[in-house]
Parts: structure tokens; C-alpha cells; sequence
């Protein structure tokens, strides 16, 4: 089974932790590790044959890229990016999900190129360390200031 639907169904359980907001195309989640802090996915409600962009009837489509915006702004604010980066993979689970990660000065250390450059010239290790993931208090303050954040823009 694909790692994102089972988080989906953990969300509909009400067992996901990680669990922000259900917006219309998809799911707003906490990343688990947060060394780039306020990592966040947005996850796309359906999986099926639809694995790429271009899949989605041109409505959906709009839709989908526009609620990732809000997110990513939504992002921005609450936890201060000065840039946000944003990514649609998925060859490890063709389940469409963006990744947006807030990034700041310095915060791949002399990595890359003399510290700048795209998330994974930081070496996986470190990224997904245990020793970045929230605990209980953190976890509920972050999606707290998310939260906040998303429904400042959702009523507009
Ligand atoms: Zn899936």
C-alpha cells in the first residue's frame, strides 16, 4: 500500500498527529522531520491512475495548484521563510503530494554550493534524523500557528 494513503487513513481515523487541515483537493500535514522548520506536505486527496499534474481535469488542476499556494503562504507566515521551495516527486509513492519547505539563510550549513542550493544537497542523514523530529508540545504549537494562518487566507 502507498505510504500516503495510509497517512490519508489515518487522518480520516482522526490517528494522524501530524493532521492540519482537510482543504478540497487535499490533506495539509506537518513533514514528521523538521530540520528545515515548518516542512509541511499537502497531500492529494485521490491516488488512482492520476500520479502527475497533467493527469487532472484542467478544474481539479487549477484548484489543486491554488490550495498549494495557499498553503505555501499559509507556511510562509507562520513560521517566518524567507523563501519557500516547493516540490511535487513521487518515486517513492507515485501518490501526487507537494513538499514545501521554508528555507533560510544558511540552513544547509557549507553544504552545496558554500551552503547554497536545493534541500537535498543536505545530506538525508541529518534531514531525517530523529533528533529533528517534533515532540507532543511542538507538534501541537506548529500546527496551532499553521492552522491560524490558513483560515486568515481560506476567508478571504
Ligand atoms: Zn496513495
Amino acid at each position: 500500500m502507498c505510504l500516503i494513503c495510509d497517512r490519508i487513513e489515518m487522518i480520516k481515523k482522526g490517528s494522524n498527529p501530524y493532521f492540519v487541515k482537510e482543504l478540497e483537493t487535499g490533506y495539509v500535514v506537518i513533514g514528521d522531520n523538521q530540520h528545515f522548520y515548518g516542512y509541511t506536505l499537502f497531500l492529494y486527496k485521490h491516488h488512482g491512475d492520476k500520479t502527475e499534474l497533467f493527469h487532472l481535469e484542467s478544474g481539479e488542476q487549477a484548484l489543486f495548484m491554488k490550495e498549494m499556494s495557499v498553503v505555501a503562504e499559509a507556511v510562509s507566515k507562520a513560521f517566518g521563510a524567507e523563501k519557500m521551495n516547493y516540490e511535487l516527486l513521487g518515486m517513492g509513492d507515485a501518490h501526487l503530494h507537494w513538499h514545501l519547505y521554508p528555507r533560510r539563510n544558511g540552513d544547509i550549513g557549507d553544504y552545496g554550493n558554500h551552503g547554497k542550493g536545493p534541500v537535498w544537497w543536505y545530506p538525508m542523514e541529518k534531514m531525517y534524523s530523529d533528533d529533528n523530529r517534533p515532540d507532543g508540545v511542538q507538534l501541537s504549537d506548529m500546527k496551532q500557528k499553521l492552522l491560524i494562518e490558513l483560515d486568515k487566507l481560506l476567508e478571504n
